[in-house]
């Protein structure tokens, strides 16, 4: 079984610290939007304009909490596998994704080579979405990823 070849304990301890972070800190602005909408619900404008640029808000904060929301399961998913034992491990070809893959994308489910042969397919394209990465947000990762 090769679990973890090239995860030391050391990174896998991180790698959950992160996620465990990333998903207390996803959770904590999806409440903090849905605070701030229900507030709005009161104050609702009765002028045209203003209500159609609150709907426009509306729609983006939806679109943002979606994402979110998405980011989370996400996150828990990779907890899980964290769990299991079976991480860092590609869905297609069962090979280990590489430690700098995983700091860069620490929901990635896919090596590199399954992952763009997967973007060439466009019928996979829905299946193998690259996940959403709040971690690309940060500069230190993003300079891993060029
Ligand atoms: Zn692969």
């Amino acid at each position: 079984m090769k679990t973890h070849d090239g995860l030391n304990r050391r990174t896998v301890k991180d790698i959950e610290r992160f996620l465990k972070e990333e998903a207390a800190r996803a959770r904590e602005t999806i409440r903090g939007v849905m605070a701030e909408r229900s507030k709005n619900e009161v104050g609702r404008s009765s002028d045209l304009m203003a209500r159609a640029t609150e709907s426009l808000q509306d729609e983006m904060q939806v679109a943002f909490v979606d994402r979110l929301n998405r980011q989370v399961s996400q996150i828990e998913e990779a907890l899980e596998r964290l769990a299991r034992q079976d991480y860092g491990l590609c869905r297609d070809c069962g090979e280990f994704i590489g430690v700098a893959r995983l700091r860069a994308l620490p929901f990635a489910r896919l090596c590199r080579p399954c992952q763009a042969r997967a973007e060439e397919s466009p019928k996979d394209v829905a299946d193998h979405a690259t996940p959403v990465a709040v971690a690309v947000e940060d500069d230190w990762i993003r300079k891993e990823l060029e």
